[in-house]
């Protein structure tokens, strides 16, 4: 048309339709969810405005909050239509042409390497996935604030924008209008289409129609000629449920006055059910319902299974439901920039209203691996999102929210046989299948580092994260060990838990720091991770238990009835040798028990940085 207004698309943009449209990838099916969800967002958003201003909706159909599917197998067009917020010509322009968010490339060089789509919904560019069965798309789009506008494109590097003159006016919302590729014939099939509505959009809040057609028996007169009637029954019998037929009986007569056909007709028919899964009685939802609904969350339709989840009710003055889960696989960006992006994975709604899902205050970061959903009754409906950002009840929440986290996380441990300490078989009894098998040392490996931050920011919570600490030692053969499994095998007369720190285990391995506490038979703790360092400057003790880093000061092993008498005898050599040193230089020399071979080592004071994190703070300065 020579009123729109062009433009080109981002380089990234491009970058990413050219993969996509000339993608080999076998699962074209994927694009109708992302348009299924980004119409669910779409209306969530309008439903959301409308709490403070019922205005927002309209009147009659504009009001009804729904998502509609059609098809027109002759101009081989597939619409996706949704009553939701709409957009504006701006809207257009950025939301379908620039991409602000930093995962696109992520998710580009990702696709050249693996070409696998799967899981470009996770990437805030799921909307271009409609170029895996068109070639050309239409979208409709018509916010409260603007005119009604037609966005197309032909995945050409360019899109043009007009204002819409010609469509039927939409009311608010968007219709997508998909003109299919000559093989992509397939998504004309009603039911192709359903099929993917129940695998794939099971979960969407909002009802899902498909303007289905549907045979149906009609009634008509027994004499006449057949043509004439087919123009009068098309229209009428849509909204007939056959009711009326039975009426004619009544005057029966010896010979029948009508005859059945068959008609073809059209009607909305719903594709979902729209209950809530977390409205549910968790005892009556299966472990395939839940694992479907992780994959609606996460938008991740891989095959994996999440680690756990947590479905449960809170009672009291503060009232909701939540359903939490453990992924199987920490996401792409997980601890880039930790401090400061807003990664939280939550979804808050207020009485089955959705909400928000960039709330921070609901988990602490540490956290911010887990997905679900809180359902709160408490929150108050009709108030802004600052305003609820403040509310009081939210801290009762959060509390209520780590607490079940971190009991699931628990229960992976205690139900996975590869956990089982000889001393408390009874967590693994009934844990004998091979699903939970070396299923916490998975979560270790995708989490770990969470729950060590989480150890270094919740003091309140720490001695139940010191819990689900793992690491190797100096006996653990290589395997993953707790504390508690530690001080189950503490020698008698040890009083502290032993650690070393160092870049890897194959170096500390090596230290002579080790060589005596080996030799006597101690357990020695190997941290590793640069967080380690930071992380035992908060874990001070563990029950009854302090921490000792074996290459400070301090060192203690059982009683040793000769220290005493070293030390004595070798009074006039430490002080010849302290002074020797100078005091700049060192703080004290002392006769040392941790020894075997080597003659002499450096120790650190109890105070202050360990070699290791003196090598850390040297890195981070360079
Ligand atoms: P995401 O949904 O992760 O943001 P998409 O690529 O799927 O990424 O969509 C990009 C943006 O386009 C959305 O964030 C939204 O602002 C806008 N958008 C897409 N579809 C619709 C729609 N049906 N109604 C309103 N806005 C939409
Ligand atoms: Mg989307």
């Amino acid at each position: 048309r020579n009123t729109a207004e062009k433009f080109e698309f981002q380089a990234e943009v491009s970058r990413l339709m050219d993969i996509i449209i000339n993608s080999l990838y076998s699962n074209k099916d994927i694009f109708l969810r992302e348009l299924i969800s980004n119409a669910s967002d779409a209306l969530d958003k309008i439903r959301f405005l409308s709490l403070t201003d019922k205005e927002v909706l309209g009147e009659g159909d504009n009001a009804k909050l729904d998502i509609q599917i059609k098809l027109d197998k002759e101009k081989k067009i597939l619409s996706i239509r949704d009553r939701g917020i709409g957009m504006t010509k701006e809207d257009l322009i950025k939301n379908l042409g620039t991409i602000a968010k930093s995962g696109t490339s992520a998710f580009v060089e990702k696709m050249q390497t693996s070409g696998d789509l799967n899981l470009i919904g996770q990437f805030g560019v799921g909307f271009y996935s409609v170029y895996l069965v068109a070639d050309y798309v239409e979208v409709i789009s018509k916010h409260n604030e603007d005119k009604q506008y037609v966005w197309e494109s032909k995945a050409d590097g360019a899109f043009a924008i007009s204002e819409d003159t010609w469509n039927e006016p939409l009311g608010r919302g968007t219709e997508i209008r998909l003109h299919l590729r000559e093989e992509a014939g397939e998504y004309l099939e009603e039911s192709k289409l359903k099929d993917l509505v129940k695998k794939y959009s099971e979960f969407i809040n909002f009802p899902i129609y498909l303007w289905a057609s549907k045979e149906v028996d009609v009634e008509v007169p027994a004499d006449e000629d057949e043509s004439t009637d087919e123009d009068e029954t098309s229209e009428s019998s849509t909204s007939d449920d056959g009711e009326s037929e039975k009426s004619e009986d009544e005057d029966a007569e010896d010979k029948p006055k009508t005859k059945t056909i068959k008609e073809t007709t059209y009607e909305w028919e719903l594709l979902n059910d729209v209950k809530a899964i977390w409205l549910r009685n968790p005892k009556e939802v299966t472990e395939e319902e839940y694992t479907k609904f992780y994959h609606s969350l996460a938008k991740d339709f891989g095959d994996e299974k999440p680690l756990a989840w947590s479905h449960f009710t809170a009672e009291g003055d503060v009232e909701f439901k939540a359903v939490l889960f453990v992924p199987p696989k920490a996401p792409h960006d997980l601890y880039e920039s930790y401090y400061n992006a807003n990664k939280a994975n939550l979804r808050l709604y207020v009485r089955r209203v959705f909400i928000s899902d960039e709330f921070d205050e609901l988990l602490p970061k540490y956290l911010n691996f887990l997905m679900g959903l809180v359902d709160s009754d408490t929150l108050p409906l009709n108030v802004s999102r600052e305003m609820l950002q403040q509310h009081s009840s939210l801290k009762t929440i959060k509390k209520k929210l780590i607490r079940k986290a971190l009991d699931m996380i628990r229960k992976i441990a205690d139900e996975d046989p590869d956990e089982a300490n000889d001393k408390d078989k009874k967590d693994v009894e009934n844990s004998s299948d091979d699903e939970k098998k070396g299923q916490y040392a998975k979560f270790w490996n995708e989490f770990g580092k969470s729950i060590k931050l989480g150890i270094i920011e919740d003091s309140v919570n720490r001695n139940r994260l010191a819990k689900l600490l793992r690491f190797e030692t100096t006996k653990s053969d290589g395997k993953l060990t707790s504390l508690d499994q530690y001080i189950s095998r503490m020698k008698s007369g040890q009083k502290d838990i032993f650690y070393i720190t160092g870049p890897n285990k194959e170096q500390l391995e090596k230290s002579p720091f080790l060589e005596r506490l080996k030799k006597k038979g101690y357990e020695v703790i190997y941290f590793t991770d640069p967080v380690d360092e930071y992380l035992m400057q908060y874990l001070m003790d563990y029950g009854d238990q302090k921490f000792q880093n074996v290459s400070k000061e301090g060192l203690k092993m059982g009683k040793d009835s000769k220290a005493k008498e070293l030390k004595e005898s070798f009074k006039d050599l430490t002080k010849w040798w302290k002074t020797a040193l100078a005091s700049e230089n060192v703080d004290d020399v002392k006769i040392s028990n941790r020894l075997a071979d080597t003659p002499c080592v450096v120790v650190t004071s109890k105070f202050g940085w360990s070699a290791n994190m003196e090598r850390i703070m040297q890195a981070q300065t360079l």
